[in-house]
């Protein structure tokens, strides 16, 4: 996809999040990995409903702005970390979804994997990564390491940060964490969920794997997360 067809699907991207009710003032951010120390982005203090292309800016790979007139976000650490955790990761998608952050200021997870698709898409664990500001190094330490397992997180006290090969994904994770939180919270006013068996998590992992592999060699070694808990 060229640099036009980006900014055109980053801005379509950004307008969705409005719509959906996933974030509210200027909250949301996405970026685009251009090429080496290049970053599409959106910019800082407007509504991710009133996003036009004109308003796009690139940044490098330390967040200073480098195309466009208007300023970067404060969260763009967050992002620059998941690009330089995992180097296959395209693009990068942070908005408040309600029931996801719920869980995420709730200080919750959503605990062993109860549906069988969802393990498929977003692998078996949404890490809750502890509470920091943007800029915060310990919050960018932790981001590494929750990406190291995952491919989206909820940050505790804030939101849900999605990170995948191009911008749909990205937005169809945050969508089925929303979703799933939403489910869990309706079960747990039940009996609970109930977690599916460690076979089953294991074999649907694999096949998460195979149909998202990692760039960052390492990443692969990490054990799979099967004793997570909620
Ligand atoms: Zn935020």
């Amino acid at each position: 996809m060229n640099e036009e067809a980006l900014r055109a699907e980053l801005v379509e991207r950004s307008r969705e999040l409005h719509q959906r009710g996933w974030v509210a003032n200027h909250d949301g951010n996405l970026t685009v990995r251009l090429g080496p120390g290049r970053f599409l982005a959106t910019p800082t203090a407007v509504s991710k409903g009133a996003v036009v292309p004109e308003m796009l800016i690139v940044v490098d790979e330390k967040g200073a702005v480098v195309q466009g007139t208007r300023g970067g976000f404060s969260e763009l650490k967050l992002h620059l970390a998941a690009y330089k955790a995992r180097p296959e990761v395209q693009c990068v998608v942070h908005a408040h979804p309600p029931t996801a952050t719920g869980f995420a200021v709730a200080g919750q997870e959503l605990g062993p994997p109860f549906m069988a698709e969802p393990v498929v898409s977003i692998g078996p664990r949404v890490p809750l990564v502890p509470f920091g500001l943007p800029g915060d190094p310990d919050l960018e330490g932790a981001i590494t390491q929750a990406l190291a397992e995952a491919d989206v997180l909820l940050l505790a006290n804030h939101g849900v940060l999605s990170t995948g090969p191009d911008l749909e994904t990205c937005v169809l994770r945050i969508e089925l964490v929303e979703h799933l939180c939403r489910i869990a919270l309706v079960a747990r006013q039940l009996s609970g969920p109930t977690p599916l068996p460690t076979h089953v998590v294991e074999a649907l992992t694999e096949k998460h794997r195979k149909l998202f592999p990692r760039g960052d060699a390492t990443a692969t070694e990490t054990p799979l997360p099967m004793e997570a808990s909620g």
